[in-house]
């Protein structure tokens, strides 16, 4: 049986290499020879994963077709599936899941916890502060195409709506949030389900950016669970195929509500190559090709830090202290092979595992001090 990826970042090239050991055999599709996937790979072929006639060509040389990034051609998905093709994710839980606010809908529709909403054009917000529909401080998203906090801003006051976004947005109550937390859920054809542990989201105390991600999370267990039980939840009413990355908020009165959903392997899994029996990767291998799930229980606490090209450097990247990093108990650095690093690209990610997480931690963000993308 062949499995197809589309897409060849550092997601495929992180499942084909979680693909070897069981000598699955993979063909992947993406732009260019020199990312991530294909530069460890041969079985690649070059196309645009948002052309139409691309994806149907590809599709029809595999068995099982699944993606690494969302912003895929999906009229090409429905057609293929169509003519009986598996795709995981199936293409309607795409379309739901690209727009952010058809998202919002589903969790409504379905009685899953979220923060309060509406649906309108960026330029109508401005008509439904004065007719008292939104209030301050509420946060805009635009529905489609953001990433990574790109298209998602917070509005406190009159003062910041000049920088109104234009568009289709979601515009959402702002959640005094507590903890940011996210739980991998793995669902396969037969609707079998498995879940990852908890995983938690550590800010920095400045910047507005992640510092790292850890578990197991520190929320007490009873809250853990109900994030679980939100998650799985998702997922079945899905009925999504592979797997579904749900990131979760608690709020400042303890309830746990949905933010978003990404039905793909997941940066808030990358530590489970290491941390996990089987990892989110090998999780999704196994259920695109009918094995049975394996275990997701955590092995040690860990921490995983993204690795992101530092400010003032662009080219050829260099990994200014990787030797010394490797030279520390318990970590394990990943370079994604991107031909050259920008400011804050992501090019690489460590995890660091110790039986306690407090050690962890510290070690962690010596790797942070030490292990450094130039160019
Ligand atoms: P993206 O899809 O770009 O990752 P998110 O929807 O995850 O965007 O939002 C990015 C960040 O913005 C979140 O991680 C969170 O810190 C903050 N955020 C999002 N929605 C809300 C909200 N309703 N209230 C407060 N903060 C929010």
């Amino acid at each position: 049986m062949k499995i197809g990826i589309l897409g060849g970042g550092q997601l495929g090239r992180m499942l084909v290499q979680a693909a070897i050991p069981l000598d699955i055999d993979i063909s992947v599709m993406d732009k260019s020879v020199d990312f991530p996937t294909p530069d460890i790979w041969p079985y690649f072929q070059e196309g645009d994963f948002t052309n139409y006639d691309h994806v149907m060509e590809f599709g029809r040389t595999v068995d099982v077709l699944t993606i690494e990034i969302e912003s895929v051609n999906v009229e090409a998905l429905y057609d293929l599936e169509r003519e009986g093709k598996v795709i995981f994710p199936q293409p309607r839980l795409l379309d739901i899941i690209a727009d952010k606010g058809f998202q919002k809908n589903f969790y409504k529709e379905h009685d899953l916890p979220t923060s309060s909403f509406i649906l309108c054009d960026g330029f109508e917000i401005k008509d439904k502060i004065v007719s008292g529909e939104v209030t301050f401080p509420f946060v805009q998203k635009v529905r489609k195409g953001g990433y990574d906090g790109r298209g998602v801003q917070v509005v406190f006051s009159e003062a910041d709506l000049e920088k109104l976004l234009s568009g289709p947005s979601v515009v959402e109550k702002m959640v005094d949030i507590q903890k940011e937390i996210a739980v991998i859920v793995c669902r396969g054809m037969d609707g079998q389900m498995s879940h990852f542990p908890v995983v938690e989201m550590s800010f920095h105390p400045t910047a507005n950016l992640v510092e790292f991600l850890f578990s197991p999370s520190t929320l007490p267990s009873e809250k853990q669970k109900e994030a679980i039980e939100i998650s799985r939840g998702i997922a079945e009413k899905m009925g999504i195929y592979g797997l579904l990355a749900v990131e979760l908020f608690e709020d400042a009165d303890g309830n746990i509500l949905i933010n978003e959903v990404a039905p793909r392997p997941h940066n808030s899994g990358h530590h489970t190559i290491e941390a996990c029996i089987t990892s989110q990767y090998e999780q999704l291998i196994r259920v695109l090709s009918g094995f049975p799930q394996g275990d997701t229980d955590l092995i040690q606490p860990t921490v995983m830090i993204n690795l992101l090209g530092e400010d003032g450097f662009a080219g050829i990247p260099i990994f200014e202290g990787l030797g010394e990093v490797l030279g520390m108990k318990g970590v394990y650095p990943h370079i994604y092979g991107k031909t050259t690093t920008k400011p804050f690209r992501k090019m690489g990610h460590v995890t660091v595992m110790n039986q306690q997480l407090d050690e962890a931690i510290n070690l962690a963000q010596k790797v942070k001090e030490i292990l450094k993308v130039k160019a």
